[in-house]
C-alpha cells in the first residue's frame, strides 16, 4: 500500500468525496466510459438507469472472472495492482451509493484473489475502506468472492447466484440486476477493466480521458493478442489504434514468409475479420461495422499455416465443456455441432454436414436460455462464411489440408 500510495495511489478519493455521487457519474458519462467486459455498454449511462432512488442496501460486484481462450487482461490488473482495483471499486460504489462491494474473481486465479483480500485488509487498516472513510461519511465493505472456476460464473445474472451460494445458472433478465439484484436489491456490475479507470477520469476529467483515444475511440485500452505473432501478449493502447498496427508492430508480426487467414478481434465469442479489415480501428462501433464485435479486445490472430476448421474447433470444444448444462438446446446441442466439425477437421465430413452446422446453430441460438449459446454460435457461423473454401477443401480431398503444409514446412 505504501508503494501505491507514494505513487499517488488513492489521490481520487479526495476527488470523489469533494463531490456530490451524481456529478460523478456525469463526468463518467461524459467521458464516453464503455463497458471493457465484452458488451461496450457506457458506464455512466448504466450507472444513471440504476437511478439515484434505487432503495437500499445497493450493491457493487467487480467482475474479475474472465476465461475465454485468448483473453488475460483482467489477469494483469489482479496481480499487477491488488490497490487500484480497490481505490477503484471505493470511488465507483460512492458515486453509485452501494454500502457493499463484492469483488468477485476468476477460480483460477486464486493466489490474486487472496492477494487482493490482503490488500483489502490493509486497506481497512489505514480507513480507506469500512465507515466513514476519510471522514467523508460514506460507509462501504468490501469482499473478495473467489469463483468455481467455471466459464459461465461470470455471467452477470449467474455470477449473482454464485455469489449468494446457489448453482451458478443465468437467471432471467428481467428484472434487471440493476433494480432485483444480490438477495433482490439493486446491484450494479461492472468489470474490473472498466472501474480502474474512474479514478483517472476523476483525476484528470473526461476531456482528457476522451483525448487519450484515436480514430474517434476513448481511452485506453487493453488488447490480449495471441495466436500466430512474434509477440503474444498483453498492450495496453488508445481505443481506436488499427488491428495493423496493433498485430504487426506490437505484437511482432507473423512468421517470415507467413501471411495473414483472419484473426477474432473481440474475444472467443466474436466473429472472424479477415486481412481486408487491418485497417479497422479497434474501437466499439467501427469492429461491429465490420461485422464483428471489440467485445474484450482479445485478437487470436491465424496465419496461412493454422487451420481454421481446428480453430472452430477447438473455441467449439471449449463452449460445450463450459455450458452451465441448464438447457437442453446448448448443453447437447454445442457438443453436437462439436462431433460435427470434428468429422469435417479429420476429413470424414459430408457436404451436407455444412447445411446442418449452420441448421442447428440456428436452433441452438433461438433455443437456449441464455446469451452463452448464442455467443457461442458466433465463431462457428462466422467462420463456415469466412472460410467456406477451407470446409470444402477438407470434405473433398478427405484430409486436412494444413497437415501438407505443416508437415512440408512450407
Ligand atoms: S444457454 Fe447454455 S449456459 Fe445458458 S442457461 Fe442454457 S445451458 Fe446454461
Amino acid at each position: 500500500m505504501e508503494a501505491y500510495r507514494s505513487l499517488g495511489g488513492y489521490r481520487s478519493l479526495d476527488a470523489a468525496f469533494a463531490r456530490k455521487p451524481e456529478e460523478i457519474i456525469e463526468i463518467v458519462e461524459a467521458a464516453n466510459l464503455r463497458g471493457r467486459g465484452g458488451a461496450g455498454f457506457s458506464c455512466g449511462l448504466k450507472w444513471r438507469l440504476r437511478g439515484a432512488d434505487a432503495p437500499r442496501p445497493r450493491y457493487l460486484v467487480c467482475n474479475i472472472d474472465e476465461s475465454e481462450p485468448g483473453t488475460f487482461k483482467d489477469r494483469y490488473l489482479l496481480y499487477g495492482g491488488p490497490h487500484q482495483i480497490i481505490e477503484a471499486v471505493i470511488v465507483s460504489a460512492y458515486a453509485l451509493q452501494a454500502e457493499k462491494a463484492v469483488i468477485f474473481v476468476r477460480g483460477e486465479y486464486g493466489k490474486g484473489g487472496h492477494g487482493l483480500h490482503r490488500a483489502i485488509k490493509e486497506a481497512e487498516m489505514a480507513g480507506l475502506v469500512g465507515s466513514n472513510i476519510c471522514g467523508s461519511g460514506f460507509d462501504l465493505q468490501m469482499e473478495v468472492h473467489i469463483s468455481g472456476g467455471r466459464y459461465i460464473c461470470g455471467e452477470e445474472t449467474a455470477m449473482l447466484n454464485a455469489i449468494e451460494g446457489w448453482r451458478p445458472n443465468p437467471r432471467h433478465k428481467i428484472p434487471r440486476p440493476s433494480v432485483k439484484g444480490l438477495w433482490q436489491h439493486p446491484t450494479t456490475t461492472n468489470n474490473v477493466e472498466t472501474l480502474v479507470n474512474v479514478p483517472h477520469i476523476l483525476l484528470n476529467g473526461s476531456d482528457w480521458f476522451r483525448a487519450l483515444g484515436i480514430n474517434g475511440g476513448c481511452g485506453p485500452k487493453l488488447f490480449c493478442v495471441s495466436g500466430m505473432v512474434h509477440h503474444p501478449g498483453l498492450f495496453e493502447l488508445p481505443c481506436g489504434t488499427p488491428a495493423r498496427e496493433l498485430i504487426f508492430e506490437h505484437a511482432g508480426g507473423l512468421a517470415e514468409g507467413r501471411t495473414l487467414l483472419g484473426f477474432i478481434p473481440g474475444g472467443a465469442s466474436t466473429a472472424f475479420l479477415l486481412p481486408e479489415h487491418l485497417d479497422v480501428p479497434m474501437d466499439f462501433d467501427p469492429v461491429a461495422k465490420a461485422g464483428s464485435r471489440l467485445g474484450t479486445a482479445s485478437v487470436i490472430v491465424l496465419d496461412d499455416t493454422t487451420c481454421p476448421v481446428r480453430v472452430t474447433l477447438n473455441l467449439m470444444r471449449f463452449f460445450a465443456r463450459e455450458s452451465c448444462g441448464f438447457c437442453t438446446p446448448c448443453r447437447d446441442g454445442i457438443p453436437y455441432l462439436a462431433q460435427i466439425l470434428a468429422t469435417i477437421a479429420s476429413g470424414e465430413g459430408r457436404a451436407e454436414d455444412l447445411v446442418l452446422l449452420e441448421e442447428l446453430s440456428g436452433i441452438i441460438a433461438l433455443q437456449s436460455f441464455c446469451a452463452f449459446a448464442p455467443g457461442a454460435i458466433i465463431p462457428l457461423i462466422s467462420s463456415l462464411h469466412c472460410f467456406h473454401d477451407h470446409y470444402e477443401s477438407h470434405i473433398d480431398t478427405g484430409r486436412c489440408p494444413f497437415d501438407a503444409v505443416n508437415k512440408s514446412g512450407a
